[in-house]
C-alpha cells in the first residue's frame, strides 16, 4: 500500500518543483519580472561584447563600433521574399519618428515625438507601458527639424531618453516610471536633445542641438545609477575673458576672431557617438558654426575649433585627445554630427583601426581612429565648394565659388548634406559602407546688416538685394537621394540605387544574410542584396520612412523591426506619399501573414477659397511675414504638407481660428508657437490674407 502512494507522491513533489523553477527562470514574456530581468544584464561586459547576443539590439548602433551590422542569418537572400507581416501597433503620433528601436529578450523600447517612450512585447506587439515627459509645447519652436527622438540608451534595468527640453530621464525599465531626471542646459537658451544617448564604462553620454539658434556646444556624461554629472566637455570655446574650462577649449580659441561667444559659436553634439573600450577612446561628431556665416560668426578668419569635427576624449574624464576638422571655418551648416563608424581594415597592407564618416560636407573620410590622422578622403556626392581633400593637411581645397560673401551662391550640398543623421551600416565581408546619400544644393547669402536674434534661427539665407548665382555644372535633379555602397578601401561607389523622387529617405541596416534594409520617402521598405543592390523585397508601409530598422530574434525566429512615422526638416512640410499615416511600427518574420488595415484613403485636399480681403500692399507684406515666421515648419504656398500641414490646403475652421491659433497659442500642446511676441493682429491678418489670395492663384494657375 506505501509503495502505490508513495511512487504518485514523489512524482507530483518533483512536478511542483519544476513548475516552480521554471516560474523563478522565465517569467511571463512582457511581465515586470520578466522585464527587469532580461534588463538587469545589460552592463558594461555586456555592451562591450553586445555582438555576442545577436538576438538582441541594445544600443543605438547595435555595438560600441555602431556598424549596425546584424550576424543573424534566418532571414537570408533567397527567402528575403518569403517576409510578411508579423505585427504592428499605431504609436498615435502624427509628426516625425527618427528612432532605431533597441530590443532584449523580446522586449522593445523605442522613442517617439515629443521625446516619448514606449516599451512593446515585441512577440505580440502589444503595448506594454508609455512614458511621457510632458515636454512643454512651446520648445518646439526651438527645434530646428521636427520635434523627433533618435533612440534611447538601456542599462542595468533602467531606460534613458533625452528629451526636447534638454532634460536626461532614468525611467525603470520594468514599469516605465521615472529612477532620476537631470536638467542638462540652460533653459533660457534654444537647446534641444533629438539624439540618443550612450551608455559608457557606467556614464550615460547626452550632447545637445541648437546651432541654428545661437547655443554654445557640449557633451556631458552623467553617472548611469545616480544622474550625477562626471564631466563636461565644450566643443566651442567661450567668452575668454572668463577661464577657460579646459586646455583644449585655451588651444580651440586660438582659431577664432570677433566676440563669437555672445552668438554661442555652435559645434553642437547633437547625433554620432562611438566607443573603442581598447584604445579606451570615445568618439563624438561636432555641429555646424552659430550662426552659419563664417563672417559674422569669426569675422571670416581661422578655423573655428571644434566646428565640424570628429574629437576622440578619454571616457574617463572627457578630456580631449585628437579631433579632426572636416570642414575648417565652416560657412554652410556642414556639421559632422554624421554616424560615426569603427571598423578594422587593410590600407596598404597595413591593417589599421579606422574611424569612418560620411559629414554633410560630401566627402566620404577614413581616419586612423587612434591618432585622428587622414588615411582618405573623397566626394561621395556632388559637391562645388570643394575638389578633394588636402591628403598631407586633411584640410579641403575650396572652390572660388565656396564662399558667398558678396552675392548670393547656390552650393552644393546643401545645409541638408550630402548625407545626414540618417545612420549608415557597415558588413565586414563584403567591405561595404551602406549609406543614405542626397543630391541638394542650397542658396545661401550673408546678409550685410545681420544682427544676432536671441533664441531665434541665424542661418544665411538669401538676400533680396544681392544677385543669385547658380552653378552650371550641378546635375538637373537637385533633390534626389540614393543608397550608396561605398568601398572605404578604394574610396569608390560599389552601386547605388537611385532615388529620384526625394532626397529624405530612411536609415540602413545590413546583416550577416547578405542583406541591406532600407525604407524610403516613398514609403517603401526595401531589402536589397549586398552584393549588387539587387532589390530582393519590397513592402508599402504608407508614409514615407527616415528611421533605421533594426532584427532581432525571439524564440528562434528572426524579425525585422521599421518604425514609419514622416517627419524631419523637410519632411515637416513636405511628403511623397499619397497619404500620411500616424507613426506605426512594422514588424516582419519570414511567412508572416498577419493582416493590416491601417491604410485608408482621404478626400482629395482643395485649396482654401475665401474672400481676400487685405490691399496688394498688406499682401505684400503678408508674404515677408509668412516667409520670416511660418514658412520654415508650413512650407511654401501650395506644397503638399508633410507632418505639419500647408495652409493653403486647410479648411475654413482653421481660418476663423487664426488670431486664437497664432497669437493665443490655441495649438501650442501641437508644437504651434504663441506669436503674440512677435506678431501683431494686423499681421496675421495681412498673413492669412496673402495665404489665400495665394491659394486664389494656384486655383486659378491649375484651371
Ligand atoms: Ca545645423
Amino acid at each position: 500500500m506505501n509503495k502505490f502512494i508513495r511512487i504518485p507522491s514523489v512524482i507530483f513533489i518533483l512536478g511542483l518543483t519544476f513548475t516552480s523553477i521554471r516560474c523563478t527562470n522565465k517569467p511571463d514574456h512582457g511581465s515586470e519580472e520578466h522585464i527587469r530581468q532580461a534588463t538587469s544584464m545589460i552592463d558594461d561586459t555586456y555592451l562591450v561584447n553586445a555582438d555576442n547576443t545577436p538576438e538582441n539590439w541594445v544600443t543605438y548602433g547595435k555595438n560600441y563600433a555602431e556598424d549596425r551590422y546584424s550576424s543573424l542569418t534566418q532571414i537570408h537572400k533567397d527567402n528575403v521574399g518569403k517576409l510578411g507581416l508579423a505585427w504592428a501597433l499605431n504609436l498615435e503620433t502624427t509628426r516625425g519618428i527618427e528612432t532605431t528601436p533597441l530590443v532584449v529578450d523580446g522586449i522593445m523600447f523605442l522613442s517617439g515625438p515629443w521625446s516619448k517612450v514606449f516599451a512593446v512585447n515585441a512577440l505580440t506587439g502589444k503595448m506594454i507601458w508609455t512614458y511621457d515627459p510632458e515636454v512643454p509645447g512651446k520648445v518646439g519652436e526651438n527645434l530646428c527639424c521636427d520635434v523627433v527622438n533618435r533612440g534611447l540608451a538601456l542599462y542595468k534595468g533602467r531606460v534613458f531618453v533625452g528629451t526636447l527640453d534638454g532634460r536626461l530621464i532614468s525611467l525603470d525599465a520594468a514599469t516605465g516610471k521615472p529612477v532620476w531626471e537631470v536638467l542638462t542646459v540652460d533653459t533660457t537658451k534654444a537647446y534641444s536633445i533629438t539624439g540618443a544617448p550612450r551608455i559608457v564604462k557606467g556614464n550615460v553620454i547626452i550632447g545637445n542641438g541648437g546651432a541654428e539658434f545661437g547655443v554654445r556646444g557640449y557633451i556631458t556624461a552623467y553617472d548611469a545609477l545616480t544622474g550625477e554629472q562626471q564631466w563636461r566637455f565644450y566643443t566651442v570655446p567661450g567668452d575668454p575673458s572668463k577661464p577657460f574650462e579646459s586646455k583644449a577649449m585655451e588651444m580651440a580659441a586660438k582659431t577664432w576672431s570677433g566676440e563669437w561667444w555672445k552668438y554661442g559659436g555652435g559645434g553642437t553634439a547633437w547625433d554620432a557617438m562611438a566607443f573603442d573600450p581598447e584604445l579606451n577612446l570615445f568618439y563624438v561628431g561636432t555641429g555646424n558654426g552659430a550662426p552659419w556665416d563664417w563672417f559674422h560668426r569669426s569675422d571670416g578668419k581661422g578655423d573655428n575649433l571644434f566646428l565640424s569635427s570628429i574629437v576622440a576624449l578619454n571616457p574617463d574624464n572627457g578630456e580631449y585627445v585628437w579631433h579632426y576638422q572636416t570642414t575648417p571655418g565652416d560657412d554652410w551648416d556642414y556639421t559632422a554630427t554624421q554616424h560615426l563608424l569603427l571598423s578594422d581594415m587593410e590600407v596598404e597592407g597595413q591593417q589599421r583601426k579606422v574611424i569612418m564618416q560620411a559629414p554633410k560636407n560630401g566627402f566620404f573620410y577614413v581616419l586612423d581612429r587612434q591618432t585622428g590622422k587622414l588615411i582618405s578622403a573623397e566626394p561621395y556626392t556632388y559637391m562645388n565648394w570643394a575638389t578633394g581633400v588636402d591628403k598631407v593637411t586633411g584640410r579641403p581645397i575650396e572652390t572660388d565659388f565656396s564662399r558667398y560673401k558678396n552675392e548670393n551662391r547656390v552650393i552644393s550640398p546643401g545645409p541638408a548634406g550630402g548625407h545626414n543623421w540618417q545612420p549608415m551600416a557597415f558588413n565586414p565581408t563584403t567591405g561595404l559602407v551602406y549609406f543614405p546619400a542626397h543630391v541638394n544644393s542650397f542658396p545661401y547669402g550673408n546678409d550685410s546688416i545681420w544682427t544676432f536674434k536671441e533664441n531665434s534661427r541665424n542661418i544665411s539665407t538669401p538676400i533680396a538685394h544681392l544677385p543669385t548665382v547658380t552653378d552650371p555644372n550641378s546635375p538637373t535633379n537637385m533633390n534626389q537621394g540614393q543608397l550608396l555602397a561605398w568601398n572605404p578601401r578604394t574610396q569608390k561607389e560599389e552601386w547605388r540605387v537611385d532615388y529620384p523622387a526625394t532626397y529624405w529617405n530612411g536609415g540602413v541596416m545590413a546583416t550577416a544574410g547578405g542583406l541591406v534594409f532600407q525604407g524610403t520617402g516613398e514609403g517603401k521598405f526595401i531589402a536589397y542584396d549586398a552584393e549588387d543592390g539587387k532589390k530582393l523585397w519590397e513592402t508599402n508601409v504608407g508614409s514615407g520612412v527616415i528611421a533605421s530598422p533594426i532584427t532581432y530574434m525571439i524564440n528562434g525566429r528572426q524579425y525585422v523591426s521599421i518604425v514609419v512615422g514622416w517627419g524631419g526638416n523637410p519632411g515637416i512640410w513636405v511628403r511623397f506619399t499619397e497619404e500620411n499615416y500616424p507613426g506605426t511600427i512594422f514588424t516582419f518574420a519570414i511567412d508572416a501573414n498577419e493582416p493590416y488595415a491601417g491604410f485608408y484613403k482621404t478626400k482629395p485636399k482643395e485649396l482654401i477659397q475665401l474672400p481676400v480681403s487685405a490691399t496688394a500692399d498688406e499682401i505684400t507684406n503678408g508674404q515677408i511675414l509668412y516667409t520670416a515666421n511660418c514658412r520654415t515648419c508650413h512650407g511654401k504656398m501650395g506644397d503638399n504638407g508633410g507632418s505639419i500641414p500647408n495652409l493653403t490646403y486647410s479648411n475654413e475652421g482653421i481660418f476663423g481660428i487664426m488670431e486664437d491659433i497664432v497669437l493665443k497659442g490655441m495649438f501650442l500642446n501641437k508644437g504651434m508657437p504663441d506669436f503674440s511676441d512677435r506678431l501683431t493682429q494686423k499681421e496675421v491678418h495681412e498673413i492669412k490674407n496673402y495665404i489665400l489670395h495665394s491659394a486664389n492663384e494656384l486655383r486659378s494657375m491649375k484651371n
